[in-house]
């Protein structure tokens, strides 16, 4: 029968708000750009100079990666430190940054507050993915995956979001002129797209459901898709959420991305072990809001992930289950097998490879894509499910270890 479940099926979405700037400057990466003319006009700049300078500062962060307003030459020289003064284009930090052997590159953040998380860029041939984080940790606890074992922390802010998209511009070297300074452009690796960039796709599958920050998550990919911002196609970014039905049409309707579905089990039984928030919301509901998914279509499908975990999901039957359910919601769908990606103490083993073509194969056979992603960065612990930042890879009982000797040392 089923596994006991650790940890909450129910959790509260939004945990705490982020902590202030310790030297009161706003920062401004995130913002929607009238508020940003609303903030330059609450600081002393009439309407229309407010508006202005807005379109102007805004155009050097998205379209020039500057974050220094020093280097906005279009703008007067004596506003540029009344600007700085009062206000910050801040990156999150990075702490670390790694490169794996297939040329993954997995770097360590750091919000100001002190928090750290992850993100990911995969270089393919034909594109170059970034995979971005939504949260600090995850409240859902799918036992496969390790992020699922942290605590939430707390939801990134649109502009810790969009910052990672900036973050790997700078480090890619891709902004229009300058910027690239100290960061190590490597042109060496990957092949440059026919638009000439590395970058070309986004998803959200870093750490985080996305679905509970569906706020900040939204606002982010609205800077990311903006004409005037990033630029980036709605049609190159994917959401990933593991099944927040009520949700789901807001994300098609309001942010208008593809959409990735971790599927992962056919029946209750399974699918509430391994994805706890089966409990809530179960599989014929989520393959309902799949039907009604605003933009999906023969053009724009589906994706269902599903992690191929050794005796537990994977026999001809689950993958017969699985197009007959594709089938009997007339769902445009893909299927993506995923290899699970082990992690110190995970309860789970991969399938044999042959167990893996054998599912695909019947899939297939049913005129439905499915084919078996290749993990990458596996060894610089990057690939999907293996996020789970340093600070918190110590546990519980080591954390209280921790705590109980500062105590003793404090009265000592
Ligand atoms: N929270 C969202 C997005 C992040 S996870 C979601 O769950 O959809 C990105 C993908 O990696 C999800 O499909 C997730 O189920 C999968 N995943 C998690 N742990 C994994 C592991 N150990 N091996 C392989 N895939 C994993
Ligand atoms: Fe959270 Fe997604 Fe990991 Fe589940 S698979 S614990 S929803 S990050």
């Amino acid at each position: 029968m089923n596994m006991p479940v650790p940890g909450h099926i129910d959790p509260v979405p939004v945990p705490r708000e982020v902590t202030p700037r310790a030297d009161g400057r706003i920062d401004l990466l995130g913002l929607p750009k009238k508020q940003i003319a609303a903030l330059f006009e609450q600081a002393g700049l009439d309407a229309k100079a407010a508006k202005l300078r807005g379109k102007q500062v805004w155009h050097w962060i998205y379209h020039r990666g500057v974050s220094d307003f020093e280097a906005m030459t279009d703008i007067a020289k004596t506003t540029r430190p009344w600007l700085a003064q009062r206000f910050v284009i801040a990156r999150p930090e990075v702490v670390e940054a790694q490169h794996s052997t297939d040329g993954t590159r997995k770097w360590l953040l750091r919000t100001a507050d002190n928090h750290d998380f992850e993100m990911v860029f995969i270089p393919d041939a034909d594109r170059g993915t970034l995979c971005v984080s939504s949260q600090v940790g995850c409240t859902l606890n799918c036992r496969f995956c390790h992020t699922g074992t942290m605590r939430l922390v707390r939801n990134l802010t649109p502009g810790e979001i969009v910052g990672q998209v900036m973050l790997a511009r700078d480090a890619l070297g891709e902004w229009p002129k300058g910027s690239m300074s100290g960061l190590d452009a490597e042109e060496d690796e990957g092949s440059y797209t026919s638009d000439g960039r590395l970058l070309t796709n986004i998803v959200m599958m870093g750490m985080g459901e996305p679905l509970y920050n569906f706020d900040n998550v939204r606002d982010a990919l609205k800077i990311v898709m903006d004409g005037d911002g990033l630029a980036l196609s709605k049609r190159r970014i994917t959401l990933s959420t593991s099944g927040v039905v009520p949700m789901m049409e807001r994300c098609g309707q309001e942010i208008g991305v593809n959409l990735a579905v971790s599927l992962h089990a056919v029946t209750k039984d399974i699918r509430d072990e391994i994805v706890p928030i089966n409990r809530k919301y179960g599989i014929e509901e989520l393959l309902q809001a799949c039907a009604e998914y605003p933009g999906a279509s023969n053009a724009r499908r589906i994706t269902f992930e599903y992690v191929m975990l050794k005796d537990r999901n994977d026999s001809d039957e689950d993958a017969r289950e699985l197009v007959r359910l594709i089938k009997q919601y007339k769902l445009p769908a893909k299927v993506n097998l995923i290899p699970f990606n082990p992690w110190p103490g995970a309860p789970y083993e991969c399938s044999s490879p042959e167990r893996i073509r054998r599912f695909s194969d019947i899939v297939f056979e049913a005129g439905i894509s499915a084919p078996v992603r290749t993990p990458r960065g596996r060894d610089i612990d990057a690939a999907c499910g293996q996020l789970k930042t340093a600070a918190e890879k110590k546990s519980r009982s080591e954390l209280d270890r921790i705590a109980a000797e500062k105590q003793a040392a404090l009265e000592s």
